[in-house]
């Protein structure tokens, strides 16, 4: 593609579009923007672009596109698949675009809010709460991923039973294009049937296709009431059908459902001080379910709390659940998101972990846990099968640990093997290999053994037609 010498003329010329400040060379700057979040991929570029406008991007991208020298599109960093950073060749261009983090517009009627790609997730929740709005995107980065990341990745997280995923909560994009030139599609239209929706192609695409700079979001109502509770439930063959009935008997309020394996829990209590286990009963699976109610006549909140407990009692008398803790503050929320918060960690700390965000229809997702914990049991001895996550959304972190005694380095080797048999029983279950987090660099092996042949030459042909030079985030996704 290009040369892989340091291009300084290039680099002064970025220099020129952005700013002093707007391009970091130094090995220490630089460092943390070419290594990903869980440090399986380290790479190296020519630079780090900062950008502070749209139109500086543009430039930036053109310089890039003439030269054919790659850009990689950076937001927080915090991508599970490693397609935010280069490669180790040294001639790519990152582009972060942090600096460009300004709330636009917020249009409480239209209830949207055009906001950059910089902005940092958390921010606009603050801004849409400021506004007496909801902005429901939630997930464990969110302190520091950014929203042109979140719909680059079309980000999943605990908000999706109700809400969707990040595709569904936008209306509109600005996105520069890999020519450099400006695609403006960023409207706050909630009807707009004039032809192809375009910005669905750029949505999801990891920065193979162009740089989102800006986007139009949807907001919400708050809601007037919420309520949390963790709940004990013996059987996994018991968790759907429990969301099913709390969906109808809240009127489809269920806002939340995360599951919680007991092995997650004994290793949150282990390893991170000041947990403490919110129910005494033992039992294999927990469920952390959130309610959210709207304004409703008379007292919202007492009102949704008693069809919580009613709802409770039932359950319990159906031999569902054994046992639940209701939050009766706002601090035993966070407590109990916390164990949720804290769960992939914990299975860092203990040691060498294999993971897998996979998806199965809502209907079979207790078919797979069982099938899946059984053929990587059968497989390896000793196994620690942890699967946690999103199950309202069909959505399993399937993750397993390594057995005790065994070495991390040891347990990684059998990395390949561990993937190709929990992959194989997702694709034969009509599942997905990736349900939220994307493909990146570490999945593009496996989107091009299961991927649907017409499928992959659709997807290469739109990449060849929006980028014919392949200098959008080279290596990524195909
Ligand atoms: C603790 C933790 C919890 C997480 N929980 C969830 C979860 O529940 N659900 C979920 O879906 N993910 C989750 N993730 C993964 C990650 O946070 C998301 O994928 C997030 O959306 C990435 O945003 P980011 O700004 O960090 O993007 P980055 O990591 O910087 O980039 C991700 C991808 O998008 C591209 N990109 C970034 N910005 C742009 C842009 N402006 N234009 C074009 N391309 C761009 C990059 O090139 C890269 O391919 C979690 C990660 C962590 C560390």
């Amino acid at each position: 593609m290009t040369s892989p010498q340091p291009d300084t003329d290039l680099i002064g010329k970025i220099r020129d579009i952005a700013g002093s400040g707007g391009v970091l060379t130094e090995a220490a700057d630089v460092a943390p923007f070419y290594r990903d979040h869980r440090e399986l991929f380290v790479g190296a570029g020519l630079c780090v672009a900062r950008p502070r406008t749209t139109e500086e991007v543009a430039a930036i991208v053109r310089l890039c596109a003439e030269r054919r020298v790659p850009v990689v599109p950076q937001g927080g960093n915090t991508g599970l698949v490693g397609g935010s950073v280069p490669d180790d060749t040294g001639n790519a261009v990152v582009i972060s675009l942090a600096r460009m983090n300004r709330i636009r517009e917020l249009d409480a009627v239209n209830a949207t809010m055009t906001v950059e790609a910089g902005c940092i997730l958390q921010d606009l929740q603050d801004a849409a709460r400021d506004a007496d709005r909801l902005f429901p995107l939630s997930l464990g980065a969110e302190g520091s991923c950014m929203i042109g990341g979140n719909l680059s990745t079309n980000a999943g997280g605990i908000g999706v039973l109700k809400y969707g995923n990040a595709r569904d909560l936008v209306l509109g994009l600005e996105v520069v294009l890999a020519d450099g030139r400006v695609w403006n599609g960023l409207n706050g239209l909630r009807k707009d049937n004039t032809g192809y929706d375009l910005k669905h192609l750029f949505i999801g695409a990891e920065g193979t296709l162009g740089i989102i700079t800006a986007a139009v979001m949807k907001l919400y109502p708050r809601p007037a009431a919420q309520e949390t509770v963790f709940m004990a439930v013996p059987r996994i063959e018991d968790v759907m059908g429990l969301l099913n009935d709390a969906r109808a008997a809240s009127g489809d309020c269920v806002t939340a459902f995360e599951l919680l394996p007991r092995l997650g829990l004994d290793l949150v209590l282990k390893h991170f001080e000041g947990t403490r286990a919110p129910l005494e009963t033992v039992t294999p699976w927990y469920v952390l379910m959130q309610w959210s109610a709207g304004a409703g006549a008379g007292d919202a909140e007492a009102a949704l709390r008693r069809a919580l407990e009613s709802f409770l009692e039932g359950r319990f008398e159906a031999g569902v659940i054994t046992d639940a803790a209701l939050a009766a503050s706002e601090a035993q929320v966070k407590e109990l998101w916390k164990l949720r918060e804290v769960l992939p960690e914990s299975q860092t700390r203990e040691g060498g972990s294999i993971k897998h965000d996979v998806s199965v229809p809502v209907s079979r997702v207790s078919e797979f846990i069982n099938r899946g914990t059984a053929l990587l049991e059968s497989h390896m001895p000793g196994i620690r099968v942890f699967p946690f996550g999103h199950v309202g959304d069909g959505n399993i972190h399937f993750n397993v640990t390594q057995p005790v005694g065994m070495t991390k380095a040891e347990f990684h080797g059998h990395w390949e093997e561990i993937n190709r048999l929990t992959h194989d029983l997702v694709m034969e279950m009509d599942g997905s290999f990736s349900a939220e987090h994307g493909i990146g660099r570490l999945k593009r092996g496996e989107l091009a053994r299961y991927g649907d042949p017409l499928d992959l030459e659709l997807m290469r042909r739109i990449k060849s037609v929006l980028d014919p030079d392949g200098i959008m985030n080279p290596g990524k996704v195909l």
